[in-house]
């Protein structure tokens, strides 16, 4: 993987470029990448060239032409899905087995997975490009505010990270691989995984001395908030910036409350592992889509386009920067709303809100926990899911591989499972089998953790 400098500038010019050419240069240069990206997928892509089979020439084709996707369908077929041929899922599951390899790319690739909480894992495969994009493309699209507090912040302190520690995600594998990239120009973190127990987090974090900015999920933040309000937890981060889930704004108000330290405020970066610069935040709280590279569709239950100002089912996400593993019209699950009013800062920049992926915490007794504390992954099953049937019960539900004695393996999951509870001082929470199969939700969603309604 061979991270260039060079091109990461040219993303930062172009991205300017098209900006102050406003939407007509913005339209313009998300067609001509709209285009390039499907002529490579059809033609190096077995998945999309059969897929696109029908369509007109490539020139011809506008975005609504084409088909949706979606995680499943391309996850079954990631072997015909990539441009490149060389990369097999096979190898990639390989590399993803031992946590050393976690950042360390394969070849000319970093791989992550998905924490499945809005569906099956997905395995995302991210180039060089991806990471000059994302680099170059945010530096275009901060404020001057924003570019003052990234400068301020690199000697405010430790920067932390706390997210999932128990797989090949982004959270944690981006930074490592950012150090393994790039001049030491950007911040290093220290990395608390989520999966600890909360004392040991609130301790660590204690110890930490002056904390600069916290990285992590809205409900990890939910609970250092009442770590913090109860007064365990004892600090006075300078920023705090959260992703992967909806942050509402009451949680946002609690957070503000609990930590007057906040300088630089909360930062709301709305993103998932398939495209890691998905929205940017503007001074005025809204996010932005970088239109020129990411395409966000809010659409109904038919896959047809919702009016701006209203609610949308689910999103449809394009990913201009990837053209190894292309996502086009890729169903992303979120309900958006787009705004039908320019906002006042002046953005050409089309604006949205969020109103799906709430933090599903789980609560027993007294303890909050986020549902990223279990690991809820075994060799020998395809899909386990945790559902809470009373407070102090819960139930293990899992589609197993052929497997000489599945109850060994409900027995290696659910001691995994109860050792989460015990680390977290619940010695009395009952874990027991389902032999119900794993339940999706309505529109077809998968939840890893389902807690107490
Ligand atoms: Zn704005």
């Amino acid at each position: 993987m061979n991270f260039s400098l060079i091109r990461t500038f040219g993303y930062f010019i172009g991205g300017i470029w098209t900006a102050w050419g406003g939407r007509k240069r913005i339209e313009a240069k998300q067609l001509k990448n709209l285009r390039r990206l499907i002529q490579k997928a059809r033609k190096k892509s077995p998945y999309f060239n059969k897929l696109y089979a029908h369509l007109p020439d490539t020139n011809l084709i506008k975005l609504h032409d084409l088909p949706v996707t979606s995680k499943v369908d391309l996850m079954g077929e990631f072997d015909n899905w990539l441009t490149d041929r060389s990369l097999t899922l096979k190898q990639v599951r390989e590399h993803m087995e031992s946590m050393d390899n976690l950042g360390i790319p394969i070849g000319q690739y970093a791989v992550f997975r998905t924490s499945g909480s809005s569906g099956e894992p997905a395995v995302i495969v991210i180039t060089s490009s991806v990471l000059e994009f994302i680099f170059g493309l945010s530096l275009a699209r901060f404020s001057k505010r924003q570019l003052q507090v990234a400068k301020k912040i690199q000697k405010a302190g430790t920067n932390v990270i706390i997210t999932g520690g128990n797989g090949h995600f982004a959270g944690a594998g981006f930074d490592k691989l950012r150090q393994n990239l790039t001049p030491p120009i950007t911040r290093k973190f220290t990395f608390i995984p989520a999966e600890q127990a909360i004392g040991e987090t609130v301790k660590q974090l204690n110890e930490t001395g002056q904390i600069a900015s916290i990285l992590t999920y809205p409900s990890m933040l939910a609970i250092l908030t009442r770590e913090q309000e109860v007064g365990r937890l004892e600090i006075e981060p300078k920023l705090i910036k959260v992703a992967g889930e909806t942050f509402t704004s009451e949680l946002r108000e609690r957070v503000e409350k609990a930590f007057p330290s906040l300088e630089f405020g909360i930062i709301d970066s709305y993103a998932c592992t398939e495209c890691l610069f998905m929205a940017f935040e503007c001074d005025c709280g809204r996010q932005h889509v970088p239109e020129d590279w990411v395409i966000l569709e809010a659409v109904d239950e038919n896959n047809q386009h919702v009016p701006d100002g209203e609610l949308s089912t689910t999103a449809l996400l394009t990913v201009l920067s990837n053209d190894v593993q292309p996502f086009i019209r890729y169903d992303i699950g979120d309900r958006l709303r787009f705004y039908r009013d320019p906002c006042a800062c002046g953005s050409p920049f089309r604006s949205f809100q969020i109103e799906g992926r709430q933090a599903t915490v789980v609560r027993v007794g007294n303890v909050t926990l986020s549902p990223l504390a279990f690991d809820l992954e075994h060799e020998s099953a395809q899909r386990v899911q945790l559902d809470q049937t009373s407070e102090f019960v819960f139930e293990v539900r899992a589609e197993l591989l052929n497997h000489e004695k599945p109850d060994q393996v409900f027995e290696q999951i659910i001691q995994s499972i109860s050792e989460v509870f015990a680390k977290n001082g619940l010695v009395d929470v009952k874990v027991g089998k389902s032999d119900t199969p794993p339940q999706l939700t309505a529109s077809g969603k998968f939840h890893e953790v389902i807690p107490l309604k």
